[in-house]
């Protein structure tokens, strides 16, 4: 066994089942487990890096992204005018509605769109919502910043089962000239690239420290 010295530390020998904490365990700890010295091994660090590595889905990061997705774009328009963008792919998503007491009525859709199942139309509004959050997120998977060519349709109106599918397809995109979309949502979009570059990285972050604590059998 190789013996390369001591940590500073804990002063117990490194080698090869003991090694100095490497700088991504460490950036982990001062993130999630701010110490007073940063020169840990894992016999002395352990302990902290897995405090760190729990805490890791504690960052608050999704929580400031989910209101950034509101600005967004999601277009029905095939080709915006002035945009310059690259597509990425086409996206689908689709969600189903319970119409619940709306089948209890019996109605016909043009009756609920007359307003007498508001109800219906609530549920109705919180499915395309909820699609649109669920497209977003696949677009921004994609690596794309807009969606655009978006169509919805809807099918089932609530009698056999009471089920309605509500559906999205666009083509995500890259839209280059951002500034197209007004100084506020701009920043927004580039808010949430930065949010979630940052999410990506912790989720490395994280990969890594599962490898890493495997190879050491710090867990
Ligand atoms: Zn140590």
């Amino acid at each position: 066994m190789a013996d390369t010295g001591r940590c500073p530390t804990c002063n117990k020998p490194i080698d090869d089942k003991h090694v100095m904490l490497p700088e991504n365990m460490i950036e982990l700890i001062k993130r999630f487990a701010p110490a007073d010295n940063y020169a840990l091994c894992t016999r002395c660090g352990g302990g902290k890096l897995y405090t760190a590595s729990t805490r890791i889905s504690f960052s608050g990061i999704d929580t400031d992204i989910e209101p950034l997705k509101a600005s967004f774009p999601l277009l029905t328009l095939p080709i915006p005018p002035g945009w310059e963008y690259d597509p990425i792919t086409f996206v689908a998503e689709n969600v189903v509605v319970g119409a619940g007491s709306f089948t209890a009525f019996g109605a016909s859709v043009s009756e609920v769109f007359g307003g007498e199942a508001p109800e219906f139309m609530i549920k109705i509004r919180k499915g395309i919502e909820a699609c649109s959050v669920r497209l977003i997120t696949k677009a921004i998977e994609a690596g794309a910043n807009a969606v655009i060519d978006l169509s919805i349709n809807q099918s089932g109106n609530g009698g056999a089962g009471g089920l309605i599918m509500i559906g999205m397809t666009g083509t995500a995109v890259r839209l280059n000239n951002l500034e197209v979309l007004g100084e506020s949502r701009m920043n927004d979009l580039r808010k949430l690239k930065e949010k979630l570059d940052a999410l990506n990285h912790l989720e490395a972050l994280r990969t890594e420290y599962q490898a890493f604590s495997r190879q050491y059998k710090l867990i």
